[in-house]
């Protein structure tokens, strides 16, 4: 396929495909998928060889949060049964985080709800990294705590913390029907502070809201804008009990049509697999790494995960292996770049929205339709898809919890 062969050659160059190449890649169809599939899958090889970063999520801070993401089960008003407590100790939090560095995680994200920290969380934050810094030196922390305030990522980039997620979740177009207690730009401008003060920027997406393929098309390229180092990719879990609980829009086919274009989007950048792939993708997990070279072990923020053993099993069964503590993830020409802006040289570079809870999460975390190109080729978005409730259960392990943590 002509579009393939183009979107391989400009991935491997890093170059843009065009809005009207990637709005292709979605209306692909079935029968094209394991072509869309190996070819993406050359670009991620270029770039991220067969390594998967892991990475661990802690929830510091669990539910009754005063903001309305439609998707979130730690909502105002949520219904959710989900788990709620207030901060975690820096010691119970670090005794966490290990759990999943044992397990072979190199990064742990440190999530709370809520609209945005206060100074004195930022003071708390400052401890839980420390106490994980001095077990766990190698290990890159992540903070995903909301929208900032003028001088907390300074404060926190202090503190050790390497890296902030805040992601964009949906197109500008459409953020407004997904949440009315913040605004699209709070967030871009959150994620503008984090790189400003030399972190990491991690910002990502939810996909099966109901969004068009336009609109995932126009996320995908203001985080290629954006120039954020991870991108993570939700498909949405519709909790019961929040009001996007009906959308089951999602196949195992559509969610790899999305990585792809993801994946050609972003070619070296890291794509981070994240909440909603064990109840979307199911039995079709492996071929996702194939796209993304990252993942969450274990659990998301307030849904299960498969078993860590699993995801493991998973990963080298497919032939990949677990990025170790002493690679760097990013491709060096990135890495260079992020190496100089966190030492205060560099040039200034190109959820909340919880990550890792495909709507479940906390700030990070948060789905489609045809578009332009072969219409008649693409899923109509929620057409059809059965709900899958059954896949679906609220987190009582680990963080919060007497039981041990899922790495
Ligand atoms: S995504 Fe974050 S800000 Fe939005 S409701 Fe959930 S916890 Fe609150």
């Amino acid at each position: 396929m002509d579009l393939l062969n183009t979107l391989v050659d400009k991935g491997l160059r890093r170059e843009s495909p065009t809005r009207e190449e990637a709005l292709a890649v979605l209306a692909t169809s079935d029968d094209d998928l394991l072509d869309v599939v190996a070819a993406a899958g050359k670009v991620r090889r270029r770039w991220f060889g067969r390594r998967v970063k892991l990475n661990y999520l802690v929830n510091l801070k669990s539910g009754l949060c005063p903001e309305d993401c439609s998707y979130c089960s730690q909502r105002l008003g949520s219904k959710a049964g989900i788990l709620k407590y207030t901060w975690l100790k820096p010691e119970d939090a670090s005794k966490a985080a290990a759990a999943g560095v044992a397990g072979g995680a190199k990064r742990v994200c440190l999530v709370a709800s809520g609209r945005g920290p206060t100074d004195r969380d930022i003071d708390r934050v400052s401890k839980t990294i420390e106490a994980i810094k001095e077990q766990n030196e190698d290990v890159e922390v992540c903070a995903c705590l909301g929208l900032l305030s003028a001088g907390q990522a300074e404060r926190l980039r202090a503190a050790g913390a390497d890296a902030y997620n805040h992601n964009l979740n949906t197109s500008e177009a459409t953020y407004g029907d997904i949440t009315t207690t913040h605004t699209y730009a709070d967030r871009v401008d959150t994620v503008q502070q984090a790189q400003a003060a030399g972190m990491s920027a991690c910002s990502g997406l939810i996909a099966g809201m109901g969004e068009s393929d336009e609109d995932l098309v126009d996320v995908v390229f203001s985080l290629r804008a954006l120039d954020p180092d991870s991108v993570p990719v939700n498909f949405l879990i519709p909790f019961e009990g929040t009001p996007l609980a009906k959308e089951w829009n999602l196949t195992p086919q559509r969610a790899l049509r999305i990585l792809a274009m993801v994946r050609f989007v972003c070619p070296d950048v890291e794509v981070r697999l994240a909440g909603g792939r064990e109840v979307h993708l199911r039995s079709m997990q492996p071929l996702a790494l194939h796209l993304a070279n990252s993942i969450f072990l274990g659990d998301y923020l307030t849904s299960e995960g498969q078993e860590g053993k699993a995801d493991l099993d998973m990963i080298a069964d497919a032939g990949f292996e677990v990025e170790g503590a002493g690679t760097t993830t990013l491709p060096a020409h990135r890495a260079d770049v992020a190496a100089a802006e966190a030492s205060g040289s560099g040039c200034g570079g190109g959820s909340c929205g919880p990550c890792g809870d495909g709507g479940a999460p906390a700030a990070a975390a948060a789905p489609e339709a045809g578009a332009g190109v072969a219409p008649e080729a693409a899923p109509e978005a929620g057409a059809g898809q059965e709900a899958r409730t059954d896949l679906v259960s609220v987190r009582r392990r680990g963080a919060g919890t007497d039981l041990p943590p899922n790495a």
